[in-house]
C-alpha cells in the first residue's frame, strides 16, 4: 500500500462505503491521511459509573440497559432518555431533548463512551448526563481496534454521509497500520530551523495523538504535528505561486518610459494633491511599468479612497509613450462615471476618451471600434461590451480592470490579449489581507491605498427598523433643507430585477407624490434606457434631483460628493460588502454623511451584518468579517476560480502559518540552499499541484 492505493483495498471499505467516501473527495489513501480530525476528545482518563462525581467532566464506557422517548407529558420536546450500567453496577441516565431520532441509534446491550458533565438529580436520586456526546462502541471491529475509541486522546472525524467518526477512525488506523513510512519531502533545512516533526510522525500524531499531548493545543491545532502539515500545505501552495511568478517575469513587456516631461504631464491631469497613501502606490505602479516585463498589479483600496486617479496616473504615463488604455467596468452605470470622469480630467491634455457600452446601436458601436482601431481613441472605457472579439486596438499598453471581483480570471485574460503583453492594473475595494491576497492572485503584486483623502469624516450609520421609517424620512428632510441629497435603495429580491424595479418604481411615487411632494425626486434602475439613466444621473450630480430612489444599479459607480444621505431599505437583504459599497456613495465631500440602515425580519447573520457595519467603517474588517459569515467558498465565489482547495489547512485559522510560509516559500525559490533542493521540490510540486490544490497548472 502507498499514498496512491486507492480506498477499496482498505479492509472493510466495498464498493459501497468507497462511494461515500468518495462523494467528499476520499478516493486514495493520501485523501484519508489529508481528512484530520475537526477536533479532539480527551478519553484518556475512563472512569467506572461508580467512580462519577457530580460536578465533572468525565467519560464512561457503558452498556445500553435500557432507551426510550419519556412519558407522554413529555413527548412534544421529544425527550430521549436512555439508561446505562457497567460492571460497577451503577446506573447512569442520560437525556437528550429533541432526542427522538436516538430511537434508531441506541440499542438494549450495545457499549457505548459518554462524555459530558455528570450532574445528581435529586428528584429521581440518581447521577445524569445532560446531551452528551456519545460513541457507540459496538461494531465490527478487529482484534486491537477497541483501543482506538477509549482510554487515550480520541480523533474525533466530521461523519462522511453513513460513516461515523468511528469507522473512519478505523480506517485511518487500519491505512497507517499498512503504510510504510513516508517519505519526506520538506526541504531538511526548513524542518531543521523550524523544528518541524518528520512527516510520517505529523501525519501519525495529527490522527492519534500521544497520550502526553495538549489537548488545548490539539484542538487550536497548533501542536507541532498539526502546524508541520498545515505549513507544509502552504509552503507547497506558495512555492508553486512563487515559480509561477518568477516564469511570468521573465515575460517580454513594454518599458515605458517616464522622465520630466511625462511627469509634467501627470501633473497637469491632477485636479488635486494626491494623498500619501496615493503617491506611495503610484510609484509602486511607476516602478513596474518602467520595467520592461508586463506589470501584474493588484490595487487594493477601500470604497472612496481614490482609486480612479491613481489609474488616470497610469494612463497619462501610457498615453506619453505612444500606446492606447483600456478600461474596463462591471456596469454600466460604472463605466459612464468613469467616461464622465476620465474625459473631464484627461481633456484638458488633449486625450480623447470613448466610452463603449453594451447600450449603443451596431452603428454607433461600429463607429467607436474603427476609432479604437485606428488608435485615434487614447482611452477606451466599456463594460463586457470591451471583451468582444472584434474590439481591436492598434497598440494596447495598458489594461485596467476596475472591481475585478466581477470578473473571472479568463475575462481578465481576454482583454490582456488585445495588446501584446499589455501592463496590466486591477482594482478592487473588497479588500482582503495582504498575505491572502498575494496568495489567492497569486500572479499578481499588491498595492494598498490604506487612507482616505482629506477631510473626510467618518459615515456614521445608524438601524432603524421598518416602523421608524417616518423618522428616517423626517431625517432626510432636514439634510436636503441644508442643500444636501439623498440615496434611497432597494435590494433585488431573489435575483428577479423586475420584483426590485417594480418596489423601487412603487416607492418612487410614495416619496415623490405623499411624502416629499415639494423636492425633486428621481429614479433609477436597471430597466431604464442608457439615455435615460443617464439624464437622470445627471440631473442628480447637478443638483437638480435631491433624492435618488435606485434599485443596487448604483452600488457601484456614483461618485456624487454633495450626496450625504444612503437609505437602504430592507438592509437585511444585502450581503456585507454589497452594504458597505453602498454606503460608500456617500461621505464623498466635506459634510457629515449619514447611512441608514432599514430593516424588515432579521435573522443572526443579518443581525450581525448590521451590527459590523454600524460598529465600523473600515473596508479591511469588514471584508474579514464577511469571509468569517459566508465562508471562503461563498466568499470569493466560483468566479475566482484560481482559489486553491486547501485540505489541513484553513485560511481563516491559519493566517499567521500562512505568512510564514510564504516568507520561506519565497525565499527558498529565490535562495535555495542547494540546487538538488530545488530541483526535487519542482518536481514534487509538478506532481502534486494538480491533486492537492486542485489548480490546473504551475506554469
Ligand atoms: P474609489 O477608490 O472608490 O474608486 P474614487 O476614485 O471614486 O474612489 O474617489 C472618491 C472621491 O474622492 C472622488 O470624488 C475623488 O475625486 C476624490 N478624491 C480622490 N483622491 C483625492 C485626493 N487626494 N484629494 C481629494 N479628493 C480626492
Ligand atoms: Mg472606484
Amino acid at each position: 500500500m502507498d499514498l496512491t492505493t486507492p480506498l477499496t483495498y482498505v479492509k472493510g471499505i466495498g464498493p459501497a462505503r468507497a462511494a461515500m467516501l468518495e462523494s467528499k473527495g476520499l478516493a486514495a489513501v493520501e485523501d484519508l491521511l489529508a481528512y484530520v480530525p475537526f477536533r479532539y476528545e480527551d478519553r484518556s482518563n475512563v472512569k467506572t459509573v461508580a467512580q462519577l462525581a457530580p460536578g465533572e467532566m468525565a467519560t464512561v464506557i457503558a452498556d445500553v440497559r435500557s432507551a426510550k422517548a419519556s412519558g407522554f407529558h413529555r413527548r412534544s420536546l421529544g425527550l430521549f432518555e436512555a439508561r446505562f450500567s457497567d460492571a460497577s453496577r451503577a446506573t447512569l441516565a442520560c437525556k437528550w431533548f429533541h432526542g427522538g431520532y436516538l430511537a434508531n441509534v441506541f440499542a438494549e446491550g450495545m457499549k457505548v463512551a459518554l462524555f459530558g458533565k455528570v450532574e445528581f438529580d435529586s428528584y429521581a436520586g440518581e447521577l445524569t448526563m445532560l446531551h452528551p456526546e456519545f460513541e457507540i462502541l459496538s461494531g465490527d471491529d478487529e482484534e486491537g481496534e477497541a483501543t482506538l475509541h477509549t482510554g487515550r486522546i480520541v480523533p474525533i472525524y466530521e461523519g462522511v454521509q453513513k460513516l461515523t467518526t468511528r469507522v473512519l477512525r478505523v480506517f485511518t488506523h487500519r491505512v497507517l497500520e499498512a503504510l510504510a513510512p513516508l517519505e519526506d519531502n520538506l526541504p531538511a533545512h526548513l524542518r531543521q530551523s523550524l523544528k518541524l516533526p518528520d512527516l510520517w510522525t505529523a501525519v501519525r500524531q495529527t490522527h492519534f495523538p500521544p497520550p502526553d499531548s495538549d489537548l488545548r493545543l490539539l484542538n487550536a491545532f497548533r501542536t507541532p504535528a498539526q502546524f508541520r502539515l498545515i505549513f507544509e500545505e502552504f509552503f507547497w501552495l506558495e512555492c508553486g505561486i512563487a515559480l509561477k511568478r518568477s516564469k511570468a517575469r521573465t515575460l517580454p513587456g513594454i518599458a515605458f518610459d517616464i522622465d520630466d516631461r511625462v511627469r509634467e504631464r501627470v501633473k497637469a491631469m491632477l485636479p488635486f494633491k494626491p494623498t500619501g497613501a496615493q503617491k506611495r502606490v503610484i510609484k509602486e505602479i511607476v516602478d513596474d511599468m518602467k520595467e520592461p516585463r508586463p506589470m501584474n498589479r493588484l490595487l487594493q483600496g477601500d470604497v472612496g479612497s481614490g482609486k480612479t486617479i491613481v489609474a488616470a496616473e497610469a494612463a497619462v504615463i501610457a498615453i506619453e509613450n505612444g500606446y492606447q488604455v483600456a478600461l474596463l467596468a462591471p456596469t454600466e452605470i460604472l463605466a459612464a462615471q468613469h467616461g464622465i470622469y476620465f474625459k473631464q480630467i484627461l481633456s484638458k491634455l488633449g486625450y480623447v476618451v470613448v466610452l463603449l457600452t453594451g447600450s449603443f446601436t451596431s452603428r454607433e458601436k461600429g463607429q467607436l471600434k474603427k476609432l479604437v482601431a485606428e488608435g485615434l481613441a487614447h482611452v477606451v472605457i466599456g463594460t463586457h461590451a470591451l471583451l468582444e472579439k472584434d474590439v481591436e486596438f492598434q497598440r494596447l499598453g495598458l489594461a485596467i480592470i476596475d472591481e475585478q471581483h466581477r470578473f473571472g480570471v479568463m475575462q481578465r485574460l481576454s482583454l490582456v490579449r488585445k495588446g501584446v503583453h499589455p501592463d496590466v492594473l486591477v482594482m478592487t475595494a473588497t479588500p482582503i489581507p495582504r498575505t491572502l491576497a498575494m496568495t489567492l492572485y497569486g500572479d499578481l503584486d499588491v498595492s494598498v491605498i490604506d487612507e482616505l483623502p482629506p477631510g473626510r469624516k467618518p459615515i456614521q450609520t445608524k438601524h432603524a427598523t421598518a416602523d421608524e421609517v417616518e423618522q428616517v424620512y423626517s431625517f432626510m428632510k432636514r439634510q436636503i433643507e441644508e442643500g444636501r441629497q439623498a440615496y434611497v435603495v432597494y435590494p433585488v429580491i431573489e435575483e428577479s430585477e423586475t420584483q426590485a424595479v417594480k418596489a423601487a418604481e412603487k416607492m418612487y411615487q410614495h416619496l415623490s407624490q405623499e411624502v416629499f411632494p415639494d423636492v425633486p425626486v428621481g429614479l433609477m434602475h436597471g430597466r431604464l434606457s442608457a439615455d435615460d439613466k443617464e439624464d437622470v444621473m445627471q440631473r442628480f450630480r447637478e443638483g437638480r434631483v435631491k433624492i435618488l430612489v435606485s434599485t443596487t444599479v448604483i452600488e457601484v459607480g456614483m461618485d456624487v460628493p454633495n450626496a450625504s444621505v444612503m437609505v437602504i431599505e430592507q438592509a437585511e437583504r444585502f450581503g456585507l460588502a454589497q452594504l458597505h459599497q453602498l454606503r460608500g456613495r456617500v461621505g464623498r465631500g466635506a459634510a457629515q454623511s449619514y447611512c441608514l440602515l432599514v430593516t424588515e425580519k432579521m435573522n443572526d447573520t443579518a443581525r450581525a451584518r448590521i451590527r459590523t457595519l454600524v460598529e465600523s467603517t473600515d473596508g479591511f474588517y469588514i471584508s474579514e468579517m464577511d469571509l468569517k459569515l459566508r465562508g471562503p467558498g461563498e466568499f470569493f465565489g466560483t468566479k475566482q476560480s484560481g482559489l486553491p482547495s486547501l485540505r489541513v489547512a484553513n485560511i481563516l485559522r491559519d493566517g499567521e502559518i500562512l505568512e510564514i510560509a510564504r516568507r520561506e516559500a519565497v525565499d527558498f525559490i529565490a535562495h535555495p540552499p542547494d540546487l538538488e533542493d530545488l530541483r526535487r521540490a519542482v518536481t514534487y510540486i509538478r506532481d502534486h499541484w494538480q491533486r492537492r490544490y486542485g489548480l490546473v497548472t504551475v506554469g
